[in-house]
């Protein structure tokens, strides 16, 4: 192995979500300099405004026993190191018809072989546990998913990020990858807290681009094509804690399948349809009256509630992940890219995950980009509890 001292390599990780926060944190634990930039506020973008559910991964079972599994491994540390910002109150996926019935030994079968524990209830047992569900149960499956605030636990990765000295930078745009003989050099960054005129050069070893639906746009800074189309989906939170638990159909995966209670909403999701306008999205009216009569299956009376706020997110669509070189996909949803053939040594792309594997999918990022730099320095990420998210302001303030 090559000697590298990796304090003297400087990392610009662009896109402030929770994929760039988990990033900061590993880089920074490994002895990394790091620059998170942001164009925004810290998880404005996608990051800010999905369901909330932690997966235990028995949503993906039936369809992808890898990415349960993950799932399933994730929960368990996401409970060890931010178990502030986590509500482990379990879900239960409910059987309503003689059809969802026909899932019910694949789903177990599923369950047991990526390791989530997941057990069949009695339809009255079922409504002890949760008694707002759907009185006419057939059958129902408890499994250990539970829900976190969306923008605390990234908070809590920023935070311990910057405490082994990462820095942190919203309201500040990547507006240029410039790269020198095919090798990346550095992020033109605009200022947007000052005006137009503040725009200066970060120098970089690595750029890291983890901006989610908008990975394509901010590829196409350094000249490199990535195919990623915006997924967006529409969530809608009606007023009132309707149930404690997270509340799925057992069926294979679709629209309109989640109940998840977060403080004093409950959040029914989702849909999905593609867009190329990733900067304005808006849920569309057509998935209110579908959204809500599928809640109401799941929880009845969820129509019944004022109506708190109905928007939209974006998924990052993974298309063909564009001319890379090679680093393909770690498990299928998931895949980090480097753009070595493409005439950008150095640059990364991030594609697709899920909230609940953020830490994951940092740590096999920066395992790659190690194992590229030809240095071993294993991820600790897994082990140490993670600060608070009030030190992120905390600190800032001070
Ligand atoms: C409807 C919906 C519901 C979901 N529900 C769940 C769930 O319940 N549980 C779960 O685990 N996962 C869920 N997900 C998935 C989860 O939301 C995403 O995997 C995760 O939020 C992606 O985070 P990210 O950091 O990769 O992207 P983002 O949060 O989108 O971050 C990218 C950032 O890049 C910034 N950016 C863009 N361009 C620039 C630039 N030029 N310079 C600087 N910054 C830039 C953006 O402002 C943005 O903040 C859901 C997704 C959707 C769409």
């Amino acid at each position: 192995m090559k000697h590298i001292d990796v304090t003297n390599v400087r990392v610009v990780i662009i896109g402030g979500g929770g994929t760039g926060a988990a990033l900061a944190y590993d880089l920074a634990t490994r002895g990394f300099t790091c620059t998170v930039i942001e164009r925004g506020e810290l998880t404005s973008g996608t990051t800010g405004r999905h369901h909330g559910q932690l997966h235990s991964g028995a949503r993906y079972a039936m369809g992808d026993r890898e990415i349960a599994r993950e799932c399933m491994e994730e929960v368990n540390i996401l409970r060890r190191i931010a178990a502030d910002t986590i509500e482990m109150n379990y879900g239960l996926f409910l059987a309503l018809t003689e059809e969802d019935e026909t899932f019910v030994d694949r789903f177990l079968t599923a369950c047991d072989e990526a390791g989530i524990p997941a057990r069949q209830l009695l339809p009255a047992e079922a409504l002890r546990y949760e008694p707002a569900i759907n009185p006419a149960t057939r059958t129902a499956v408890l499994v250990p998913d539970g829900t976190f605030d969306a923008f605390r636990l990234p908070l809590q990765f920023f935070a311990s990020a910057r405490a082994r000295g990462a820095r942190i930078r919203p309201w500040h745009e990547a507006i240029g990858i410039d790269t020198n003989q095919g090798v990346v050099s550095g992020v033109t960054v605009r200022d947007l807290r000052s005006g137009p005129s503040r725009e200066r050069h970060l120098p970089a070893d690595i750029v890291i681009n983890a901006g989610g639906p908008w990975a394509g746009h901010i590829a196409r800074l350094a000249g490199v094509t990535v195919d990623i189309t915006p997924a967006p989906g529409t969530l809608i939170a009606v007023r009132g804690r309707l149930c404690n638990m997270v509340v799925s159909r057992l069926r294979p995966p679709g629209d309109g399948d989640i109940v998840v209670p977060q403080r004093k909403l409950s959040i029914i999701g989702t849909t999905q349809w593609t867009t190329d306008n990733r900067d304005a999205l808006l849920a569309r009216d057509e998935d209110v009256p579908f959204l809500m009569r599928c809640a109401d299956e799941l929880v009845p009376g969820f129509s019944d509630q004022p109506i708190h706020a109905v928007w939209a997110a974006a998924r990052p669509l993974a298309g063909a992940a564009g001319p890379a070189e090679d680093g393909r996909a770690h498990s299928r949803d998931f895949a980090v890219v480097h753009h070595k053939g493409d005439g950008a040594a150095g640059l990364y792309t991030i594609i697709g995950g899920k909230a609940t594997t953020l830490r994951a999918m940092a740590q096999i990022t920066v395992d790659r980009l190690c194992s590229d730099l030809g240095v071993t320095i294993p991820c600790t990420t897994h082990i140490e509890p993670l600060l608070s998210h009030r030190d992120y302001y905390r600190r800032v303030s001070a």
